[in-house]
């Protein structure tokens, strides 16, 4: 096998600057996450899985494309990863969460976009994203607008598929949906010759399945007075959960689950008794964006709960086991995933109420609405949000940023300010 190097350099990267993004990720991961004292030990795993990799991942889907398998571009948890480990492809989560690579899209896209539209497109812009060169399809979703129009530049360069998530919520949008994952199975079946059979549907169901509930499990132990967990490292373990080779993600993710256990019984925790508890709500923090949580956290609050794609939106609500036939387990996978509350959906209670009961269940003292610049469709939703909570006596802050050092300063004023106010 090559060394890492070498497999880098076979991509035709911009070297010199994907080290230099690297190497500020490294940073930022230092100062954000590692500095964090009384960390629980199986974290390692996962610090490696960010640090290393973009080398080691990396390498083992050169190995496998060089075995027939073909990788899948992601950018949104709307995309069954089922059907695609069915087909044997591999997809990864190609969004971006650096600012280094924000400008290299800004020299050629309008300014005024979300930063995780520019972060990733300035990535594969500036020859800084390793996964592009490896895509053999990539798939996107109608959910935003600045999403939509941006399908439309890249399926002009490669190879692509669009799903069209409708917009409404009832049973006609429902089976439109049935009727594009289908699509999309059939897209999946001819870029890799393999057929969906129900046998590997059903294996891929219960593996995915295992994924949330392990997932769900660590994050019931951030409901307990002295949470086990911080929210940071919630974070990154959703983070990597996106790209991670899903066995060994599991066997990993079932240890520190079980650490947890150990820590929640010996009362264990990186939080004094009384902090205050939040409630992160709204834009998915990808890979490389760890900037709210550890405001907040270095703010002296603890985040007890992330209603996010990076969080209990990509790991609730299981598929339905008990469908036999291929078609049956297509119908259950699509209706688990019309089931997720994007902002995109109008209208859309279902998320505002859950927000509401979610702050109850993991009893946060306050909800922090985080909504990247420019994306319409969350900081919208936000005044209902806001309104919701009011009502159930939640006090609640929103907070519009990007993914720059520029206003932190003043974003931790205002959120130690709030946190003095719910003390208070
Ligand atoms: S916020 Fe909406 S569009 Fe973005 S990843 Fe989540 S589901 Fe997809
Ligand atoms: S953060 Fe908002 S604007 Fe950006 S991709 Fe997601 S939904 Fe679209």
């Amino acid at each position: 096998m090559q060394d890492s190097e070498s497999l880098l350099s076979s991509l035709r990267l911009n070297m010199p600057l994907f080290e230099e993004m690297q190497s500020f990720t490294g940073k930022k991961y230092e100062e954000m996450i590692l500095n964090q004292a009384n960390r629980p030990a199986s974290m390692s795993y996962f610090d490696h899985a960010v640090l290393e990799s973009e080398r080691a991942r990396i390498g083992e889907i050169i190995e496998a494309r060089e075995h027939g398998a073909k990788m899948i571009g992601t950018f949104c948890i709307y995309v069954p990863d089922e059907i695609v480990y069915a087909a044997s492809a591999i997809p990864v989560a190609l969004c971006g969460g650096t600012s280094l690579s924000v400008p290299y899209a800004e020299r050629k896209f309008p300014r005024d976009i979300c930063p995780l539209i520019k972060s990733t497109l300035g990535r594969a812009f500036s020859r800084t994203c390793p996964y592009a060169p490896l895509e053999d399809m990539g798939v996107g979703e109608t959910t935003c607008d600045a999403k939509k129009k941006t399908w439309d530049i890249l399926s002009q360069k490669s190879r692509f598929h669009i799903l069209e998530l409708p917009q409404k919520k009832n049973g006609r949008d429902a089976g439109l949906w049935r009727e594009e994952v289908r699509e999309f199975r059939d897209a999946v079946e001819n870029l890799t010759g393999n057929k969906v059979t129900s046998e590997k549907l059903g294996d891929s169901i219960r593996l995915m399945n295992r994924k949330r509930k392990l997932l769900l499990e660590l994050n019931e132990f951030r409901k307990l007075p002295l949470p086990p967990i911080s929210g940071r490292d919630a974070l990154v373990v959703m983070q990597v959960a996106l790209n991670d080779e899903r066995e060994r993600f599991c066997n990993r993710l079932e240890a520190l689950v079980n650490e947890i256990h150990s820590r929640a019984g010996n009362e264990i925790s990186q939080f004094p008794e009384g902090t205050v508890r939040v409630l992160v709500t709204g834009c998915p923090s990808v890979m490389g964006n760890w900037k709210l949580h550890s405001i907040i956290e270095t703010s002296g609050a603890a985040v007890v709960c992330d209603e996010s794609c990076t969080g209990t939106r990509y790991f609730e609500r299981m598929v339905d086991e008990n469908a036999k036939t291929a078609e049956d387990m297509i119908d259950a996978i699509a209706d688990r995933y019309f089931k997720i509350n994007c902002s995109c959906f109008t209208p859309n209670n279902e998320r505002i109420e859950h927000v509401v009961e979610l702050a109850k269940e993991y009893k946060a003292d306050v909800v922090i609405q985080y909504v990247l610049h420019y994306c319409h469709t969350y900081a919208i939703e936000a005044m209902r949000i806001t309104e919701a909570l009011k009502t159930a006596g939640i006090p609640s802050m929103v907070i519009e940023t990007d993914y720059s050092d520029e206003d932190e300063g003043q974003l931790r004023t205002r959120i130690e300010a709030l946190l003095e106010r719910v003390k208070n």
